[in-house]
């Protein structure tokens, strides 16, 4: 049972509406006016504003924007007529969930919000999921494809045709898909409006509005026979169709694309709590591993393939479960830079080259940390320890002291005496510009 505002200018729409709705066990309110919408939304927790795109003062175009901006969670699904199809496929590029084309059936209207539904229901779940600690998105949308955002992808041919299906997310809000209807060869589709309709297991029909327009040159004839493909592989074996497209720089401006997609795709699904658990993909420095490559010992970096013998085979891991040079290096080739060059795991390494022994593909993990550290230290990043040490260096001109003691024993044992060698290694610090990081650590009150 869900909380859903109705939208619309019409009485008899929304009437209609809350009758057909409220035989799902929903709890219905409407209004007549965008401005009434929002009030409502302030005071009470809906999960879908259903809403007509056209009316007096503030219009749905403009209620999508308000709650999309303040009440992220509330889903927006548009009533739109025809001729505004254009303004609804636009209106999905900001955040509607879908709309649905005036005159509609009580059908039609039922199982996108029982999409809408499914998909929160999902989104929850996998929220929900606290044991998850590293990147993972909900849905998969593959980074060469242009998108009808949460409905269908294009992919554009080498011959200038394009290919088109349902993405991660339609296909998800469906579930068992056990019918296809696809469109016949020689077909005019237009981006928009219908294409195909699929089945879900309870026997609702739920419409796909193709991506793209243009005549139909292929279909694929295995989704007639096994729809599931479609759940199994949307994005490859589960393709819907092939068209040749009658005015593709004007249809591709209504889908979104690479960097588009991931802003998108970020405000939409990370940005609510759940940001800690996420990569920021904005965050990321792709330049990192080039960095870390430039940088003598690190040039083999790229070619780590995950293995984790590095991790398995490290003596200081055995004893301190955070340190984890395969995490260490898939950080780094993610380019998380930051969270690499501050953290205190880049210290930890003993130097005892084990990892570089067993390393099938010849990374020399104890020089790439080693280059790590170089650049944490460039950058002002300097561990405690390695202060100390450096300190008790340039003081001692050696880790340990050598008192008189040590030289009484060492002369006992035949040995010569041990002299501080301050002056040199004074000059080490300078030359190797370590003197003017610790200085200028010391001055910014690190
Ligand atoms: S052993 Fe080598 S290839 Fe395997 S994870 Fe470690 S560094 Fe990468
Ligand atoms: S060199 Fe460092 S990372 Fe490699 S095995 Fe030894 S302690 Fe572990």
């Amino acid at each position: 049972m869900a909380s859903i505002l109705i939208v619309d200018d019409e009485l008899v729409i929304c009437k209609s509406c809350k009758k057909i709705l409220e035989r799902s066990n929903h709890n219905i309110d409407y209004v007549l006016t965008g401005q009434e919408a929002l009030k409502n939304i302030k005071e009470k927790e809906y999960e879908i504003v259903i809403t007509d795109l056209k009316m007096p003062g503030i219009d749905g175009m403009k209620l999508l924007d308000i709650v999309k901006e303040t009440f992220k969670e509330v889903d927006v699904i548009m009533i739109t007529g025809y001729a505004s199809i254009d303004t609804a496929v636009e209106a999905m590029k900001l955040g509607a969930f879908d709309y649905i084309p005036k005159p509609f059936t009580p059908d039609e209207l039922r199982s996108v919000t029982s999409r809408a539904l499914e998909r929160r229901r999902l989104l929850k779940e996998e929220r929900e999921k606290a044991s998850r600690t590293y990147v993972r998105f909900e849905y998969v949308m593959p980074g060469d494809l242009y998108y009808l955002p949460e409905h269908a992808w294009v992919k554009l041919e080498e011959d200038g045709n394009v290919t088109a299906g349902v993405d991660d997310v339609f296909q998800k809000s469906v579930g068992g898909i056990i019918d296809v209807q696809l469109p016949k060869v020689g077909d005019e589709v237009e981006q928009g409006k219908l294409c195909t309709e699929m089945k879900d297991s309870s026997g609702r029909t739920h419409k796909l509005w193709s991506p793209i327009s243009g005549e139909v040159i292929e279909i694929n004839h295995k989704l007639t026979e096994s729809p599931s493909i479609v759940n199994k592989d949307p994005y490859g074996a589960g393709w819907v169709m092939q068209v040749v497209p009658s005015r593709l720089d004007y249809d591709l401006k209504n889908l979104i694309y690479g960097d588009a997609l991931v802003k998108w795709w970020l405000k939409r699904e990370i940005i609510e709590k759940r940001d800690d658990r996420y990569l920021q993909v904005s965050a990321l420095d792709p330049k990192f591993k080039y960095e870390i490559a430039k940088q003598r010992g690190g040039e083999n970096i790229k070619v780590c393939f995950g293995c984790g013998i590095c991790t398995a085979s490290c003596p200081v891991r055995e004893i301190d479960e955070n340190y984890n040079p395969r995490k260490i290096i898939r950080m780094a080739l993610l380019g998380m830079r930051d969270v690499v060059l501050k953290s205190d795991f880049i210290w930890l390494c003993s130097t005892c080259y084990t990892c570089v022994e067993r390393c099938p593909q010849g990374v020399r993990f104890t020089e790439v940390i080693n280059a790590i550290k170089n650049i944490a230290v460039e950058e002002g990043y300097i561990h405690p320890a390695l202060r100390m040490q450096a300190e008790l260096l340039e003081k001692e001109g050696r880790l340990y002291e050598i008192g008189d003691f040590d030289n009484k024993k060492r002369e006992k044992l035949g040995l010569p005496e041990i002299h501080s060698e301050k002056s040199v290694i004074g000059e080490i610090f300078k030359i190797s510009g370590l003197k003017e990081i610790l200085e200028k650590e010391a001055a910014d009150g690190v």
